[in-house]
């Protein structure tokens, strides 16, 4: 059976160590009691990661069964609402009993559609593919896809995961979705969870690496990747958004939000004295930030 190199982290404080951690390509961050677990998608990934946080925090190596991690989380998680959209594990209970995310644009963009009361569900498998819903960062896409009329819109989803953002935004009425994560078996489980939302349209996933491989231009791209990411990124992410689209960013912690900003400003520029895009959304939530940018 499968398991998945993690470390696990004891009496860490959580921003200190999220900052720490967050260019060390950590795959899935597992909050426990008295614990946190964070996953790698290789053993040296971990290795590396443990050599560098060793000397600031108690970080022991261990590898966690798949099949343990999805079981507990089948039990443990709960549907999330996220404005119109209801993201629940398989098997799980119904909508109604979901706790309500109440998270509200700073600034509406124009066309924006108010968030109906009755929640929209997509069925998500817990496995340690990202993005259940429970991540405040995966919330956060999910609120900002929500102030975007999607109608007639391709979207890019860089960095998939568990494919919840592409979904979510065939959901919310895009014309095609296409997620890209450079991890295989992220891909393979978003196949899968697009298998169990049946009604959606034109949503595809394929392994790409953002570093390596060309975007594809879309009216609406979507990255919940890392801050250092989406720095290094600026320039490609940008630029697969088409003229009068919009690009939504998360994964950056709050302390990272002025040098994300800073680095799509600098490839917005271009050189020209007007810069061609603006924030048309931000929102703050337990310290990560989301960010939709439009381009003119
Ligand atoms: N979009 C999901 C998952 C975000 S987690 C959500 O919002 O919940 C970030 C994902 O980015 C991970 O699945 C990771 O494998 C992927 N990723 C990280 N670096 C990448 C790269 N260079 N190219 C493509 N995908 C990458």
């Amino acid at each position: 059976m499968k398991s998945y190199p993690a470390l696990e982290i004891r009496g860490a404080d959580t921003d200190r160590l999220f900052a720490a951690i967050d260019d060390l390509s950590a795959t899935a961050i597992e909050e426990r009691e008295d614990s946190v677990r964070v996953f790698f998608s290789t053993a040296f990934a971990r290795d590396r990661a443990q050599t560098i946080l060793t000397s600031d925090f108690d970080a022991a190596p261990l590898e966690v069964s798949d099949e343990d991690w999805a079981r507990r989380s089948q039990a443990d998680l709960q549907p999330v609402t996220v404005g119109r959209l209801t993201i629940s594990p398989r098997l799980s209970v119904s909508p109604q009993l979901a706790p309500s995310v109440d998270i509200e644009p700073l600034a509406p963009s124009p066309g924006a559609q108010p968030l109906a009361p009755s929640p929209d569900v997509i069925v998500i498998t817990p496995s340690m593919g990202f993005g259940t819903g429970h991540h405040a960062t995966t919330r956060l896409c999910l609120a900002a896809l929500q102030t975007l009329d999607l109608s007639h819109q391709s979207v890019l989803d860089v960095g998939t995961g568990s494919g919840v953002l592409a979904i979510a935004a065939d959901r919310l009425g895009a014309a095609r979705a296409l997620g890209i994560d450079h991890d295989p078996d992220a891909v393979q489980a978003a196949r899968e969870n697009l298998a169990l939302n049946p009604s959606a349209r034109d949503v595809s996933f394929a392994v790409a690496d953002l570093r390596t491989t060309p975007l594809a231009r879309a009216g609406v791209v979507t990255a919940n990747l890392t801050g250092a990411l989406l720095i290094e990124t600026a320039t490609e992410l940008v630029g697969a958004v088409a003229p009068g689209g919009t690009l939504i960013v998360s994964g950056l912690l709050a302390g990272e939000r002025d040098d994300v900003v800073g680095a799509l400003r600098r490839d917005e520029n271009g050189g020209n004295d007007v810069p061609p895009t603006r924030i048309v959304w931000e929102f703050e939530d337990d310290g990560w930030v989301g960010l939709a940018v439009k381009k003119s």
